[in-house]
């Protein structure tokens, strides 16, 4: 069943505030209790200046009057008592002791309803708040299950086995330390290995003839599991359960990737006879059951009801005020939410309270906490040296002292780059500040997380930045607070994802008939393709890889589509990370300012034909934006409704776009200090898209003037690709637009929104479906931005290739009313 419509019914405002039951749960479980897993956290700590309660400091803040009208929002959210669940009666002892000793004494209901599912074989998916300790709900079925099998007689004795999948190594590495501990202490048949491109052979080989529990990742599946089964049939013989841990990072083409091979490895395991159940953990998203459904591709039943204890604690959304003297030409501009979190870090460390506070970039970082220091020195000469910067380039020991400065009180104060926050270990903080939204609902709750110590009130700041979706969060606090409209989407129908994995697993094992199903509707369609192309020949037995090459080699799982262009530093030859060939141009451009990890770097040159890109360190006073022409054509409608004379639609698109030159923008003024010109070839995208269309007859009669409605479309556009991450975890550089008063193939004006890579990636898809509900919140931040003619928080987009020209925010309210007026009451689909 398609997810849209029925969503809208649940978008409307607790704007007073308060928490809904089911609402989210991050803040950290009271000391002293541990949860089995890497996200365990230590005993809290009483050291350090006691200072006064954090909520209260900033109450205090906001009542003065210059910053009357910052604090949007300020909420409660109350303790919440643990509700205990008894332990499973399979449960065998030793796995009951083990647990017991590593401080689990009791367990939460949704871990017990989890692990009762995955016990009784129905797939499952857990969707709880960080920290509530989502993995005893396969650690319970899984260890119950090797436990109760005992020790591994001979090597060929088909015993059962766990795969454990995590979306990096690190993690995965993480986990097995955990299970060790707990294995242990005395845990028969309970073998744990690692099996990641850091084993050497020996490694490998035990792990394959002796482990029955293994802890890898997506990639290694990909590349290594499942092309060698053969040497894995032992293991895959005896699969019961596969974790797939952390499943909300799959998302977009990724995510599809990954759903593949999935559905590779149930291919494999059903081959040696096994028919393994999976459980999977998420963040709280929306719809849980219906993205890990996708990613399985069978049902999975969804726990979402959360037992774990919750300690109080207060969320305040903070609004930096509009600069006086704006000019309203170059759209008002607010004060920079750095520079607000600077004041509010100052004053949260004047008054004692432990804060850490997240930005982008390292620039921001060392920026916040020299600002807070030269606030701080001007009240106390000491209280300056007790805060600091933490960011990546500094060595572990380093990054190390710095923690423990923080846990013991002799910082008070640090600001963080958002890159570093899995990395970071610290305990002991009263608040947090978050600046900017950090992409997903789910990674701001991890970050608000990291306060609350002992059983004070813990404080979770988020300033917003000058940018639609986090105007809109300031403004709609049940978008924080409430349920989850975020979801993570995938489109394992992309036909270029799809291909590449028919591939590999006719490599595997010739492909059937009946195998195709797995695969999805579009199966059949990418056999036939590949066996034009001569890479499968059909045989009795079903097709076969015929090709030379490793069938594997074909997908690169973590990029989308052409080869991923890399980044290396000039100077030392170091691989800094990779960008996907298809927003290289707009991104790596020779001349781009570019982000990486919070690390700031200037692009020497860009060879796309080698799919390089050559930096060097640097940290210039300006950004750069990318200016392009792009055009699109509709390929093929696949959904479609009728708003009244308007139609939103879903379908195949071909976007062409050529980056032509960029500018160089002064950071902080955004003057601009120059137009370079480009020569970068133009590249042809086909892709998925969801476009609305408004009719003559409706503008005739509407208030919207012929002259302002590039403008219009223009404004609504940028606005509407501002607002989607809040439906679907993307960010604006996975989606385009395009959107012009009379489009050729619809005649009539037409907005597109569209995914940013080969075949799409289910953004857009997401968006047909939520459209209502995500055009009226588009419509609202517009109406409700304080500017007078479209601001970086309502209109103006910083990605524009159009260098935010025309751009008409009242003609974009009324544009998107006429359209949302055809809006029927209730949609069939
Ligand atoms: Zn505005
Ligand atoms: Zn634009």
């Amino acid at each position: 069943m398609p997810v849209g419509w029925h969503t809208a019914a649940r978008a409307p405002g607790c704007r007073s505030g308060g928490i809904r039951s089911g609402g989210p749960t991050a803040w950290r479980h009271s000391a002293g209790r541990r949860s089995a897993g890497r996200r365990s956290v230590g005993p809290a700590r009483q050291t350090g200046v006691v200072g006064a309660d954090p909520t209260e400091v900033l109450r205090q803040l906001a009542a003065s009057s210059t910053r009357v009208d910052r604090l949007a929002h300020l909420a409660a959210l109350p303790d919440r008592p643990a509700r205990v669940a008894p332990w499973p009666s399979w449960v065998p002892e030793p796995v009951r002791s083990a647990l017991a000793a590593s401080g689990v004494r009791e367990l939460w209901s949704h871990q017990v309803d989890a692990a009762e599912h995955a016990y009784a074989g129905r797939h499952v998916v857990v969707s709880t708040g960080t920290a509530s300790g989502k993995s005893l709900a396969y650690l319970l079925p899984a260890l119950s299950t090797l436990v109760a099998a005992g020790e591994p007689r001979s090597k060929r004795d088909r015993r059962p086995a766990v795969l454990y999948l995590a979306p990096t190594k690190a993690l995965a590495r993480d986990q097995l330390a955990a299970l060790e501990s707990l294995a242990g202490v005395d845990m028969p048949g309970v073998r744990p290995a690692a099996v990641d491109g850091d084993n050497d052979r020996e490694e490998r080989a035990w792990a394959r003839d002796h482990a029955t529990w293994v802890l890898a990742n997506p990639d290694i599946c990909h590349r290594t599991l499942l092309p060698g089964h053969q040497r894995w049939a032992r293991f895959l013989g005896g699969l019961r359960y596969v974790v797939v841990d952390e499943c909300h990072h799959y998302r977009g083409v990724f995510g599809s990737h990954v759903a593949h091979v999935l559905r590779r490895l149930r291919r494999l395991a059903t081959h040696y006879g096994a028919d393994p159940t999976f459980v999977l953990a998420s963040a709280t998203v929306a719809e849980s059951e219906v993205t890990a459904g996708r990613l399985l591709g069978m049902p999975v039943v969804p726990v979402t009801d959360d037992g774990s204890p919750r300690t109080g604690a207060h969320v305040a959304l903070w609004e930096p005020p509009l600069l006086a003297g704006s000019s309203a030409r170059d759209g008002q501009v607010r004060r920079a939410a750095t520079s607000e979190a600077a004041e509010l870090l100052t004053d949260l460390v004047t008054a004692g309270v432990r804060t850490l506070v997240f930005v982008r970039s390292r620039r921001a970082a060392e920026t916040v906490a020299s600002a807070a220091a030269r606030q701080l020195g001007e009240v106390d000469a000491d209280l300056a040296s007790r805060v600091a910067a933490y960011r990546g380039g500094y060595l572990p020991e380093d990054r190390r002292a710095i923690e423990k400065a923080l846990t013991s009180g002799e910082l008070v104060g640090v600001a963080a780059t958002n890159a570093l926050e899995l990395g970071i270990d610290v305990s002991g903080l009263d608040a947090v500040i978050t600046t900017g939204f950090p992409g997903t609902r789910a990674a701001l709750w991890q970050q608000f997380g990291r306060a609350g110590r002992d059983r004070r009130d813990a404080l979770g700041v988020f300033v917003a930045r000058d940018d639609p979706l986090d105007r809109y969060l300031v403004s709609h606090p049940e978008a924080i607070l409430g349920r989850p409209v975020e979801a993570t989407v995938i489109d394992p129908d992309n036909p270029y994802v799809l291909g590449p994995h028919l591939a590999a697993a006719a490599a595997e094992l010739p492909l059937s008939e009946a195998d195709l199903e797995l695969f999805g509707p579009l199966a059949a369609e990418g056999v036939a393709a590949l066996s034009r192309a001569g890479m499968l020949r059909r045989r009795p037995r079903g097709w076969y890889w015929t090709a030379r090459e490793r069938a594997s080699d074909l997908a690169d799982i973590r990029s989308s589509g052409g080869l991923p262009v890399q980044i290396v530093h000039g100077e030392t030859g170091r691989l800094l990370g990779t960008v996907d060939a298809a927003t290289a141009p707009a991104t790596v451009h020779e001349g781009a300012v570019y982000l990486h990890q919070g690390e700031t770097w200037l692009v020497e040159s860009l060879d796309l034909d080698e799919a390089v890109a050559i930096v060097r360190s640097d940290d210039p006073d300006y950004t750069t934006t990318a200016r392009s022409v792009t055009e699109i054509g509709i390929r093929g409608v696949d959904r479609e409704h009728a708003w009244g004379a308007s139609r939103l639609c879903f379908g195949t698109v071909a976007v062409t776009h050529q980056v032509v030159s960029y500018l160089r923008r002064q950071i902080g003024s955004g003057e601009v200090l120059g137009d370079e010109p480009l020569d970068l070839p133009p590249r042809t995208l086909e892709t998925k898209a969801v476009w609305w269309t408004v009719s003559d007859d409706q503008l005739g009669g509407s208030d919207v003037a012929t002259a302002d409605l590039p403008g219009a479309a223009h404004a609504a556009e940028h606005a509407s690709i501002g607002l989607l991450p809040l439906f679907a975890t993307c960010d604006r550089w996975d989606i385009g637009g395009v959107s012009t008063a009379r489009h050729p193939d619809t005649d009539e004006l037409t907005v597109f929104v569209y995914d940013g890579h080969p075949g799409g990636a289910g953004f857009a898809e997401r968006g047909f479906e939520v459209a209502r509900d995500w055009l009226a919140a588009t419509r609202e931040t517009i109406r409700g931005c304080g500017c007078l003619e479209g601001c970086p928080s309502c209109v103006q987009s910083p990605k524009c290739g159009n260098q935010n020209h025309p751009l008409d925010k009242s003609g974009a309210i009324r544009l998107l009313t006429v359209l949302l007026d055809g809006v029927p009451a209730v949609v069939e689909e």
